[in-house]
């Protein structure tokens, strides 16, 4: 899944630490720029999941993603997931996403799904709380 609030979520470059406590560095992240969430690329996760595994097996304290799988299989993710609107104007809500949501609202309404609305409902919630913080 690489959707969240509504909007493709955005690659970013951090150092991670795996499960077995080794810090893997350049590990691209799917940064949710409106609720903060975050994940492991889907893409390199059975990579990272490798890399971190033979680092713990082999004692090592930390890493590089990068050096084990190739530069380029790095930086197809952050091309694949490059900054948008909300990181470069350093807004955590924009228009679209409300307005999406509530043709969505109004879709669930049509087809009875009461469960579904709430979640929107939820969203649109926490959408008007955060709209007027800034992304750092
Ligand atoms: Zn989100």
């Amino acid at each position: 899944m690489d959707i969240c609030c509504g909007l493709t979520m955005v690659a970013r470059l951090e150092n991670v630490y795996s499960e077995g406590g080794v810090l893997i560095q350049d590990v691209p992240l799917l940064v949710c720029p409106t609720c903060r969430r975050s994940q492991i690329s889907p893409d390199i996760l059975f990579d990272y999941q490798m890399y971190a595994y033979y680092c713990e097996t082999d004692g090592a304290r930390s890493g590089s993603l990068s050096k084990a799988i190739g530069e380029e299989k790095i930086l197809h993710q952050l091309e694949k997931y490059p900054e948008d609107i909300r990181i470069q104007q350093k807004i955590r809500v924009i228009p679209e996403q409300i307005d999406n949501t509530l043709d969505l609202m109004n879709l669930a309404d049509l087809i009875g799904d009461d469960r579904w609305h709430q979640e929107l409902v939820d969203r649109i919630t926490h959408f008007s709380r955060w709209i007027h913080y800034q992304n750092d």
